[in-house]
């Protein structure tokens, strides 16, 4: 398996390169997320695949056409089934392998689920507000109990307004924390937040880092960061 991303990239905006393009073609199956997070990737992939693209997100219950679904570890069960079944339909030889994995890797999330649960219920109920770089955590905050209060992008790829940035001020009187996110340019955050005298945080959403390489790492950093920034225990 491959991703046609490099780790820390922007999803959003990414243009994929004349190799990536080549890796396409030659593709069994190719797995989106969808609902356009992957703007251009999404394009070129449909274009140019010789096998099928599933786009993750089909069937889920999806919030005002926001892509992030994954942040939610619940949902994020709907992509492992839907992979487990695509793989098998692709290759039916190796349906007890999918099965298997698949069925191991859902007990892992259950686990998570209830771990992100129980450590969110720790910060204080009226401290469990989120601002945020980009509007990916819609699905996170309905899950655990969040509160999504300012996002500083309007949308991926634009830079904020001055009426945005005076908004964003206003939004973050108060708040224990404000989260910025690795692949984006934080300067703007750090500025409001260091005059209204809140600490900020980091939260990952759609690219690991430098230690964190996996959906469950990606998770718990997520958990860790809240719990810390938000006054959890
Ligand atoms: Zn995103």
């Amino acid at each position: 398996m491959d991703s046609l991303l490099p780790s820390g990239a922007d999803v959003h905006t990414y243009e994929l390169s004349a190799s990536n393009v080549a890796d396409v073609a030659q593709a069994d199956i190719i797995f989106l997320n969808g609902l356009d997070l992957e703007e251009q990737v999404g394009e070129i992939a449909r274009t140019n695949a010789n096998g099928p693209v599933i786009e993750l997100t089909e069937g889920l219950p999806v919030i005002d056409g926001n892509p992030h679904l994954w942040l939610d570890a619940k949902l994020a069960v709907g992509y492992v089934e839907r992979i487990r079944d695509e793989l098998t339909n692709i290759d039916p030889d190796g349906r007890t392998v999918y099965e298997a994995n698949a069925t191991e890797y859902l007990e892992e999330l259950a686990t998570l689920d209830l771990e992100m649960e129980l450590a969110i219920l720790t910060i204080p109920a009226e401290d469990r507000r989120l601002v945020t770089f980009h509007d990916a955590y819609v699905y996170l905050a309905e899950r655990y109990g969040l509160e999504v209060v300012a996002v500083v992008a309007p949308s991926p790829g634009q830079e904020p307004s001055a009426r945005d940035i005076s908004d964003l001020s206003d939004a973050i009187e108060g708040v224990p924390a404000v989260f910025k996110e690795p692949q984006f340019n934080a300067d703007v955050l750090e500025l409001v937040a260091e005059e209204q005298g809140v600490p900020v945080f980091d939260l990952l959403s759609d690219a690991y880092v430098d230690g964190v390489g996996t959906y469950i790492q990606l998770m718990r950093f997520n958990m860790n960061q809240l719990v810390e920034g938000l006054g959890g225990d």
